[in-house]
């Protein structure tokens, strides 16, 4: 069986070589037909030169470095792309998934599943984004079809047919997590012990966990923009309610004149509700705009076949 291992790298020169030789021993027992796939994310540390290293020392190695930092989603596709096994495994650079898994992912394989999840505890997590995330998966499995796992994230194995079918699908904007949950096919998911990061540190600030919420409940259908109408519909009800009280109340007890405050309150209430409004039809018709320009997902600059090219050998 030939089993392909994926591992984006932004700025990872850290863990590069560590990785390496943990996921060269797990896989030892298992097959001999190895391939291991980076991709160097426009890092702006030694990656590249670590992995132009490696992969003059082992055969197996594979890299591909992308123009600049084209972030994660890409980063994997491009590694996925270059992939031939028959079994592929996604899992990052910083020994943050375990590589010693790698025999019970393939065993699980063997047993006919086309996706095999380690889906990690949060021990060891900040409480704080333990607490987010739990809030944004029940947000997401609320509002979107598809169903997705706390804790199961882009560490898992991907039968071929699996990983053909997210190629095929041609979208820019990737949220990789729902994309994989939207592919189906036998699924199976085991959990393993959290490991903090070996080196290196984490790319994820609160702002681009966010923004990645957000991503995530919008790129997978226009349900936000149904509850958008509830939510007009039943603002809309509750101010033809007030207004029959206040005309009904005019009119039995004379007229009266109530205060600024409701207003103000509701001029400045409604012109939150609509400016998110009109924020959420903006994010819908930017992700139109950006599928419209239908650009690659991401540029390589280097492979390990053409290492350090000239600027005028073009390919
Ligand atoms: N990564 C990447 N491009 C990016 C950010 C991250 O290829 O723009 C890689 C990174 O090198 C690592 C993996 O994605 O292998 C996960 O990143 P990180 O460890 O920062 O995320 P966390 O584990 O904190 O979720
Ligand atoms: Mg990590």
């Amino acid at each position: 069986m030939r089993l392909s291992v994926v591992v984006p790298c932004f700025n990872e020169e850290a863990s590069i070589d560590r990785l390496h030789s943990a996921v060269t021993l797990a896989v030892q027992s298992l097959t001999a037909d190895v391939e291991i796939v980076f991709v160097d994310d426009g890092s702006d540390d030694g990656t590249l030169v670590a992995l132009r290293e490696l992969a003059a020392r082992d055969s197996s190695v594979k890299y591909t470095s992308l123009s600049r930092n084209f972030g994660k989603e890409a980063a994997m596709l491009a590694g996925l792309e270059r992939a031939t096994g028959e079994a592929i495994v996604i899992m990052d650079a910083d020994l943050q998934h375990p590589p010693h898994l790698l025999p019970r992912m393939v065993e699980l394989y063997e047993q006919g599943y086309d996706q095999v999840i380690a889906c990690r505890d949060r021990r060891g997590d900040q409480f704080f984004r333990t607490l987010a995330s739990r809030a944004f998966y029940r947000m997401v499995n609320r509002l979107v079809d598809v169903q997705l796992v706390d804790g199961a994230g882009d560490f898992r194995l991907l039968s071929r047919r699996a990983v053909d079918a997210i190629l095929s699908l041609p979208e820019a904007n990737r949220f990789s997590k729902g994309i994989y949950s939207w592919i189906g096919f036998n699924t199976v998911v085991f959990a393993y012990t959290n490991e903090s990061r070996q080196g290196g540190r984490s790319k994820w600030t609160f702002g681009k966990l966010f923004n990645y919420a957000l991503d995530g409940l919008l790129s997978f259908n226009n349900r936000p923009l149904r509850l958008a109408i509830y939510g007009g519909l039943a603002l809309t009800l509750l101010a033809v309610a007030y207004m029959t009280w206040v005309v009904v109340s005019a009119m039995v007890r004379g007229i009266d004149m109530p205060g600024y405050t409701t207003i103000i309150v509701s001029v400045i209430g409604l012109g939150g509700i609509q400016m998110m409004l009109l924020g959420i039809i903006g994010e819908y018709i930017g992700r139109l705009y950006y599928e419209a320009k239908r650009r690659p997902h991401y540029l390589a600059k280097e492979t390990e076949m053409s290492p350090l090219r000239p600027r005028s050998a073009s390919s």
